[in-house]
């Protein structure tokens, strides 16, 4: 029986099955179980960002697992301190962090520490953006402003106004004194990584402190590097009330994270919330590895290189191309993007047919120009092949 056969035999349906079956990785290179190569240009959806098998994260993840796995929160560990710090310090604004596992966990902690000052405000609601991606449990979910995914699960403990994303007058609208918090992408990943106007950012902030609601930035997906900052945030000139981090984070192990600012720093009070693996050593050690080693310099010389080979190709099935740093999207005049994730696996690329018309592009962050260059050559071809 082939691994496809026993994974749809053993698990639940709701991932499908995936068709191919990956076995092991060094930089941007996977191999198959069949021993087929690919260049991965999705990285585990914004998550590898050291690549696969890198020296400084195994030697990190080796070391403390020989040392020192798991603590729980009942003692501390000098890696989740060091961490905690260091992220404070690229943020470069004064601030508080709680670790989680994930991203859904690390908004779910921002979701209770917005609702902790609601309710003591006498505030009722949260605002969000319509085909926002928040995550799968329950208060993450409510935010998540895609009905395919969510409605099924409500109804939903406290009520979340949709907004369409970007626009700033509808935001003003929906954000009165009556808001508790206002849930936002820095640019909406899932939704097909679309970035929201010039200034929108700005706005929200401004609307959130002239009505005192809280201000979330979901940069679970946006951080890390992957938009050639540190956090996309910081491009835009704001700070947050709330910020959550995880996917590129841990570069492949599980970690979040929920930091508040200000005020928020310190709403939650001793027993508020918890987790027992959350900032776990082996986790903890693995992010120390990826903040040593993305280089910002990096990033932004081939984020730009591959935006110009991108936009450099003219196809009757390519639209044009949107995103930020390496993160971007092919926008296609067709809805063809599983063909193209088809096509490009087959000529060995592994990218994600994110929604009908849009090819999400996510390389590690360690991509090389050499890498970058034969995904722009190969793409022609790929799309030509998707077309037929
Ligand atoms: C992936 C993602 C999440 C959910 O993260 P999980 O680790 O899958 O729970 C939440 N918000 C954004 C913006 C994401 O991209």
């Amino acid at each position: 029986m082939t691994l496809q056969a026993r994974f749809e035999k053993a698990f639940m349906p709701n991932y499908g099955v995936p068709p191919i079956a990956l076995a092991r990785g060094e930089g941007v290179k996977v191999w198959d179980t069949d021993g087929t190569e690919y260049l991965d240009f999705i990285g585990g959806i914004a998550v590898t960002s050291l690549g696969h098998a890198h020296p400084a994260l195994v030697e990190a993840v080796s070391t403390q697992v020989a040392t020192l796995a798991h603590t729980s929160n009942l003692f501390l560990h000098e890696p989740e301190v060091l961490l905690a710090e260091r992220l404070l310090g690229l943020l470069k604004a004064p601030g508080k962090v709680f670790f989680a596992n994930s991203g859904t966990e690390a908004n779910e902690a921002a979701y209770k520490l917005a609702l902790k000052f609601g309710k003591h405000e006498g505030r009722s609601y949260f605002v969000a953006a319509e085909n926002g991606f928040h995550g799968r449990t329950i208060g993450a979910l409510s935010l998540t402003g895609k009905p395919a995914i969510r409605d099924q699960f409500g109804p939903f403990p406290v009520e979340v106004r949709h907004v369409p994303y970007g626009d700033a007058e509808a935001l003003r609208e929906a954000v009165t004194g009556d808001c508790i918090a206002v849930f936002l992408e820095p640019t909406q990943g899932e939704a097909g990584v679309v970035p929201p106007p010039d200034g929108y950012f700005a706005e929200v902030r401004e609307i959130c402190d002239a009505t005192g609601a809280l201000m979330v930035a979901d940069e679970i997906q946006s951080a890390i590097g992957r938009t050639g900052h540190w956090f996309a945030h910081q491009a835009d000139g704001v700070v947050p009330d709330i910020l959550t981090l995880a996917k590129g984070m841990g570069g492949g192990l599980p970690i979040g994270a929920c930091i508040g600012f200000g005020d928020a720093a310190t709403l939650f009070a001793k027993g508020d919330h918890g987790s027992t693996f959350g900032g776990n050593p082996v986790s903890c050690a693995a992010a120390l590895a990826v903040l040593d080693n993305v280089d910002l310099e990096h990033v932004q010389k081939v984020a730009a290189q591959l935006r110009a080979g991108l936009e450099s190709i003219e196809h009757p099935l390519l639209k044009g191309v949107r995103g930020r740093g390496l993160w971007l999207a092919l926008v296609l005049t067709a809805d063809a993007s599983a063909q193209v994730q088809k096509a490009a696996a087959d000529a060995g690329f592994l990218v994600n047919a994110l929604q009908p018309d849009a090819v999400r592009i996510a390389p590690p962050l360690v991509v090389t120009d050499a890498e970058i260059q034969s995904f722009v050559d190969a793409l022609p071809k790929i799309l030509t092949e998707a077309a037929r």
